[in-house]
């Protein structure tokens, strides 16, 4: 798969699943404009790597659930590259707790971020997109969305609406030369996993016919293909990428 001369523009790429897919875009040549809500660190580490790759690469502080930073975002990549081709819409939280513990700010948060971020960032890029009549956009769901979590209401409502958001868009958008897709990862170890209590991990592993925990790299090469001038005739889909877990 070839990105040369395609600008992508991935929502929390400092770390975890979103470096990853930075990463995986940046080999096949790609332009990368990444966001980040404040780990300026790690931010660095990912625009190192990027750069080592001979990637054009830009880093953008801002919260996705913000209106004017998402802007601010997407009039970065366009001054410096001129166009968007690829929306990878990655930032994501989890404030988990059983529904009766859980705070409505621990609620509104997590569908600010997940919800309302990847809905900002879709609405930022669609007119670029449509002008150009090229589009690829790929949005991270989970397989709790689909199936749902104890203790994870908020983030489960929130991943269920980002399919809900991609397969609608996805029917707006498919005559015009645009696709917009989700990925539903299952279990990936990144610092939103770290955070799990061992026990839970213990259960969850127990979960997953390959009896493995998915690696960043296995998201972003799943998110690259659909990406790709390849996956033309593939929207609205929801490709689990999980060991097998939502089967
Ligand atoms: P991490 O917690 O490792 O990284 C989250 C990234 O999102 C960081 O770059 C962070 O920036 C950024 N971010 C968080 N909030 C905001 C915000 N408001 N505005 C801008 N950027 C923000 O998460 P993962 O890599 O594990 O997860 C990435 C995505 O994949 C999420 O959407 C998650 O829900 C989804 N997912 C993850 C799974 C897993 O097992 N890990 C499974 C299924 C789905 P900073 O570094 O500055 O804090």
């Amino acid at each position: 798969m070839s990105f040369t001369g395609k600008t992508a523009v991935v929502t929390g790429g400092s770390r975890g699943l979103g470096r990853a897919i930075c990463r995986r875009l940046a080999e096949g040549g790609a332009n990368v404009v990444f966001s980040y809500a404040g780990n300026t660190a790690a931010a660095q580490e990912t625009l190192d790597e990027l750069r080592a790759l001979d990637c054009k690469a830009l880093a953008v502080q801002g919260n996705v659930a913000d209106t004017d930073a998402v802007k601010a975002l997407m009039d970065a990549a366009m001054k410096e590259f001129g166009r968007i081709d690829i929306l990878v819409n990655n930032a994501g939280i989890t404030r988990d707790g059983l529904l009766m513990m859980t705070k409505e700010e621990d609620f509104d948060a997590v569908i600010d971020t997940n919800l309302k971020g990847t809905f900002l960032c879709m609405k930022a890029v669609s007119r670029v997109m449509l002008r150009q009549k090229y589009g690829r956009i790929v949005n991270l769901s989970s397989v709790v969305g689909v199936h749902g979590n104890a203790g994870q209401v908020n983030y489960a409502a929130s991943k269920a609406g980002v399919i809900g958001m991609t397969k609608s868009l996805a029917k707006e958008l498919a005559a015009k030369g645009v696709t917009v897709n989700a990925v539903a990862p299952g279990f990936i170890t990144t610092d939103m996993t770290a955070a799990l209590p061992e026990s839970a991990k213990t259960a969850l592993l127990a979960t997953i016919p390959q009896a493995r925990l998915g690696a960043p790299e296995d998201v972003a090469c799943a998110v690259a293909f659909l990406a790709s001038d390849e996956a033309a005739y593939i929207t609205g889909q929801v490709l689990g990428v999980d060991g097998g877990m939502g089967m």
